[in-house]
């Protein structure tokens, strides 16, 4: 916990070392950037060892980060850029924006049959493990989210880039909760929230603090709730994000008619969590869609860990470079980054 209230604060302050930085650095930055994500920035961020002097004075307040400067600076330069005046995915939700509901898309006629949703940026909404799963609710209700333990209090990152649409509260369902619109096309739904730390209309980049969690509204015992939802209607977020790793599935997901089937399985089967020795795969998956194939098992990932190369990779799963640079539509040259899942089988 330490440490993410470390990288938090990180976050905060990043800004202003930045613009310290950059007016040293201009001159320099023609070179073309490495595709660096986020893990392996908040690895260098936590385990730099180069600590240059201008920027500790701007920890005015003791804090001594050891942060790599560059690395962000690379994370930021990658970054599409977005008005933050604009309405994220505006073209596929055909210009429509307001604040008030969850799902206002019901009268939408002009939804694409599929649209590829890219995963890019990914991060955990919060560090906790899975306590109840999209699925039936009893008889008669549906959960159409995923619960993570947190305690009261705990922060919540935004899961990708976007921008805050929804901010209220309802007693009877979410509590205090947010949805947010994210560039990528996907809406995130967060409830049960203690405290806000956005307000509507705020643009978010993925890994924000954008709230505490909390055991507001219909709720017992403190924990987040957790929605990811296109045009409105909920996809079951395994389908997209593989919890017991909390990391996305693939770097892509296609949205399709099918994205939105509902399980028939109880929202009490839990996603096993997975064991370090072993890969990340949806084939531990237990009582879920089985006949989605990404989470039947029938596809195998590997997620990407310090000094992973195709090679090694492919030895271990006992395939080829070549059809791992197939699958996953990459070249043998391709850079792995950290904390990204490849497909293996
Ligand atoms: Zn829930």
């Amino acid at each position: 916990m330490e440490i993410s209230n470390l990288i938090t604060r990180a976050r905060v302050l990043i800004p202003a070392a930045l613009m310290l930085v950059t007016l040293n650095s201009f001159s320099q930055q023609v070179q073309e950037t490495p595709e660096i994500k986020r893990p392996e920035v908040l690895y260098k961020q936590v385990h730099s060892s180069t600590l240059s002097k201008q920027s500790e004075n701007l920890f005015a307040d003791g804090l001594k980060l050891k942060l790599d400067l560059s690395v962000l600076d690379d994370a930021e330069a990658e970054r599409e850029f977005f008005n933050p005046d604009d309405i994220p995915a505006d073209d596929v939700y055909g210009g429509m924006w307001e604040n008030r509901y969850v799902n206002m898309y019901g009268s939408l006629k002009s939804a694409p049959d599929s649209f590829i949703v890219d995963l890019d940026n990914f991060t955990m909404p919060v560090d906790g493990r899975m306590t109840s799963n999209f699925g039936r609710r009893g008889s008669r209700r549906y959960h159409y989210g995923i619960d993570i333990k947190a305690q009261t209090g705990d922060t919540i990152y935004a899961a990708f880039d976007g921008k805050v649409r929804v901010k209220r509260y309802e007693g009877n369902g979410y509590g205090y909760y947010l949805v947010i619109r994210h560039l990528n096309g996907l809406e995130t739904v967060y409830g049960h929230l203690s405290k806000f730390l956005v307000e509507e209309n705020d643009y978010v980049e993925s890994g924000k603090p954008i709230g505490l969690a909390g055991n507001t509204g219909r709720s017992f015992g403190s924990h987040l709730h957790f929605e990811t939802r296109f045009l409105g209607k909920p996809i079951n977020p395994n389908f997209i994000i593989d919890f017991p790793s909390k990391s996305v599935h693939k770097e892509e997901y296609l949205v399709t008619n099918s994205s939105y089937r509902k399980t028939n399985n109880s929202s009490r089967a839990i996603i096993a969590s997975s064991s370090p020795d072993r890969p990340s795969t949806a084939a531990r998956v237990s009582n879920t869609e089985s006949t989605n194939k990404f989470v039947s098992g029938e596809v195998q990932y590997h997620r990407i860990q310090k000094g992973d190369t195709l090679g090694a990779i492919s030895k271990k799963y006992g395939t080829s470079v070549n059809s791992l640079c197939n699958l996953n539509n990459i070249n043998s040259r391709t850079v792995l980054r950290v904390g990204k899942s490849i497909r293996v089988s």
